[in-house]
């Protein structure tokens, strides 16, 4: 493997595994620093594509393809976590992946990501390893009801998600789960959700953006409010957590971690990814550097930027058909859009963003939101 040992200079190009609108919002960060982006996707036509110096649309499985992509980049970086950790091993063998394929194998699989965690000591829900139907009625008598059955690999935004209350029978969560493998969690009763955004560099320096407050509707998050309406005890907890495991997973790039706060206001880690994240997009208008900006530095081996808040801020999500208000949002001075480029505004698809500015300060003691 070849290993970057000093910063690559503008002009340089950044590799992106992924076409989706966090390799768009990436592109658009690497170009304001006088940096080129090759998209790697199977769509031709995808979100991040459209706003990048070259693309190449393959599958991620086509080895002359990421062959010929891994030597026409200086550095590589995947902007999801279901690319084949192969692939991301074979691109190894030509250029740096930053982060590297530990952090990302580390993301892929529910009960990894687990074990991980409860081996440098980050608190999660109890949980077990589901297998079959006679794991599944052994794990809910060990952890109690209700519970969440998830699937082990390619779930997100809660897909692959069976909640199991009194009256769920577990051969028909089983199989509702759609996948063989799978993780139950106990049910958390928590107060809210928050999530930390941390970026770290090769030479392990690091900063985080303050913990925010994510506001889900149907499993998919709807709404962040920054900063998260948290004691400063939680603020210092949640970092501290963001901080030990982006430094177990020697992060090159950034690291999103989400968490439980419970009603006793203890933490609890409920998933992490080793990209930009959705719950980041409100520093793009809020901060002193956005998460994407802080990304590209870090993977290029440029000092971190400072993750300064000006104002307080609330994301809101465009998601499907909410798209179709652009009119009023673009009219308004207190909203920023960002459009992610997708067509056809389907129901559940992520079509873009509205970042909304407060005084700084001015959130933490609204209960209104
Ligand atoms: P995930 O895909 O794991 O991020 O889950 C999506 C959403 O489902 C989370 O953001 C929570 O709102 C909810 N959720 C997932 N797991 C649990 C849990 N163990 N207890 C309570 N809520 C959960």
């Amino acid at each position: 493997m070849t290993e970057l040992t000093k910063p690559i200079a503008p002009g340089g190009t950044i590799g992106i595994l992924g076409g989706g609108q966090l390799g768009r919002m990436t592109a658009l960060a690497a170009a304001q620093l006088g940096y080129r982006c090759h998209i790697f996707s199977p769509d031709a036509g995808s979100s991040a594509g459209q706003v990048a110096a070259a693309v190449t649309a393959a599958d991620y499985t086509n080895l002359e393809a990421l062959e010929a992509f891994a030597k026409s980049i200086d550095v590589a970086t995947f902007e999801f976590e279901n690319i084949p950790i192969e692939s991301i091993r074979f691109i190894e063998k030509f250029v740096s992946v930053r982060p590297g394929a530990n952090a990302l194998s580390a993301a892929q699989d529910r009960s990894d990501e687990k074990a991980f965690l409860e081996d440098i000591d980050v608190p999660i829900s109890p949980y077990r390893i589901i297998e079959c139907v006679d794991d599944l009625e052994q794990g809910l008598s060990n952890l109690g009801r209700p519970a969440v059955l998830k699937t082990a690999r390619l779930g997100y935004d809660g897909k692959g998600q069976v909640f199991i209350d009194d009256n769920v029978d577990p051969a028909t969560a089983y199989a509702e789960m759609g996948a063989a493998r799978g993780v139950l969690e106990q049910w958390v009763d928590f107060k809210l959700e928050i999530s930390v955004v941390v970026a770290r560099s090769a030479d392990g320096s690091s900063d985080c953006y303050t913990p925010v407050e994510n506001q889900h509707q149907h499993h998919i998050l709807s709404r962040t409010i920054a900063p998260a309406r948290i004691s400063a005890a939680c603020v210092d907890r949640a970092e501290t957590i963001a901080w030990r495991i982006a430094n177990a997973l020697e992060i090159v790039g950034l690291l999103a971690v989400e968490m439980f706060v419970t009603q006793d206001d203890e933490i609890l880690v409920n998933e992490i990814a080793p990209r930009p994240h959705n719950s980041g997009h409100w520093t793009m208008d809020a901060c002193a550097t956005s998460q994407f900006d802080q990304f590209v530095r870090a993977i290029l081996g440029l000092p971190l930027g400072s993750t300064t808040r000006h104002s307080d801020a609330i994301m809101t999500n465009l998601i499907g058909q909410d798209v179709a208000d652009w009119e009023s949002f673009v009219a308004d001075d207190s909203a920023h859009m960002h459009l992610y480029g997708k067509h056809d505004a389907r129901p559940r698809r992520k079509m873009g963003h509205v970042n909304r500015l407060y005084l700084l300060g001015s959130l933490k003691d609204r209960i209104d939101l």
